[in-house]
């Protein structure tokens, strides 16, 4: 925990990275060196850093900030989400089992698929969909790591965290929460019971779209814990300095993003429910989202910036609305301060379950009412 622990998170966010120190730095400093210095007895300077494959200040300061936003022991950025979400994988032990969502993050879900049984880990896919599978799908004494998505890319299906915390005790596994879309601003899933909390720095936490990061927060700094520590320092996926000196300086206003773009991402589910040219708009703040009401109770301040249109007609049209889009980039990833659209079925190819017709909005931090004429104008071109 630091210094600021006990004031909002809007607030230690906006001070993140300020440490008056030596200088007086009012900014995040950038701290490059790969060595750390030791004095005449052989003791180093500073007594955790020596050398930037194991930590760096500059990595440390985030770091503390993630912990204290997720009230968690510890934290750990990574070179990517990628990196820190298969450092959890890699901390189990041959013959361990995990469950993971059918509907998550495709390229962690296709990692999963493909190295799992390389490694002699077993791997149980379970329906987010279907609310009973998940207790079906975990093996006592054998599930060790429960993973969950929520809400789920893409079609943000929102699964109770604290159930989940009670199913995967109850069967002797850790809950390890994806909670990239959320953020701590709008959800702590440790509060909740998990034990694990991932992100994709990628995303919102950097928000800025300049910086791949990853990063893991743990309630406790147990044995697990060690051993992913120990897989980043020895395999070597720590982000790098600048990457994190940008990723400070993006967090400084986290709560004021996430916010903008959750309104927003509101204001155009609200919109466009029941449009002629739309099948289904899939965005957990509306009260006629399947996990409204577990959002409404684990979300607080809103239902994040990412939401899905299920568009009338198949693939073509989906694609012809994207096509016709001025405002929203044609692009991947999510959680910047720009709007972005994309086809995920094209994305994810052939075997992808993400139906055909499905167009993926994440929601940046723009003015709303040019976001909605945007979508109506690409939406009356059908
Ligand atoms: N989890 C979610 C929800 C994501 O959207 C992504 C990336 O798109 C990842 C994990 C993987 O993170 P990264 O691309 O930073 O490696």
């Amino acid at each position: 925990m630091n210094e600021n622990s006990g004031l909002r998170p809007g607030t230690r966010v906006a001070h993140g990275g300020h440490d008056a120190g030596s200088t007086g730095d009012v900014a995040p400093i950038l701290r490059p060196s790969t060595n750390f210095a030791r004095d005449p007895s052989y003791r180093l300077i500073a007594d955790k850093y020596g050398y930037s494959r194991d930590g760096n200040p500059t990595y440390s300061e985030p770091e503390a900030l993630l912990a204290d936003l997720e009230g968690g022991a510890g934290a750990l950025l990574f070179a990517s989400g990628m990196a820190a979400a298969t450092a959890v994988i890699m901390a189990l032990k041959p013959g361990d089992r995990i469950a993971a969502p059918t509907a998550m993050y495709w390229g962690l879900r296709d990692w999963l698929i493909e190295f799992c049984g390389q490694w002699g880990l077993g791997l149980d896919l379970y329906d987010v969909a279907d609310p009973g599978a998940l207790n079906g799908t975990l093996r006592p004494g054998e599930t060790k790591l429960l993973w969950i998505e929520t809400p789920a890319n893409p079609t943000w299906e929102v699964m109770d965290i604290a159930a989940c915390a009670a199913a995967a005790k109850a069967a002797g596994a850790r809950l390890a929460v994806d909670s990239t879309v959320p953020t701590p601003i709008l959800t702590r899933p440790l509060v909740h019971g998990a034990d694990l909390v991932f992100h994709s720095a990628t995303k919102y936490l950097n928000g800025h779209g300049d910086v791949v990061a990853g990063a893991l927060v743990t309630a406790r700094a147990d044995e697990f814990w060690t051993r992913i520590r120990g897989i980043r320092a020895h395999g070597g996926a720590v982000l790098g300095p600048f990457e994190s000196w940008l990723l400070q300086r993006g967090l400084r206003t986290l709560h004021l993003r996430v916010r903008q773009a959750s309104a927003n991402a509101l204001a155009i589910a609200s919109h466009f429910e029941g449009h002629q040219k739309l099948r289904a708009v899939l965005y957990p703040g509306l009260a006629s989202h399947p996990g409204h009401a577990i959002a409404a109770r684990q979300m607080q301040g809103g239902f994040g910036g990412m939401l899905s249109l299920r568009v009338r007609g198949g693939a073509q049209e989906a694609l012809a609305v994207a096509a016709h889009l001025r405002l929203f980039v044609r692009a991947t990833s999510l959680g910047g301060v720009e709007s972005l659209v994309e086809h995920r079925a094209s994305v994810e190819g052939a075997a992808s379950p993400v139906p055909p017709d499905l167009l993926r909005l994440s929601v940046g931090i723009e003015e709303p009412e040019d976001l909605i004429a945007d979508l109506e104008q690409a939406l009356a071109a059908l």
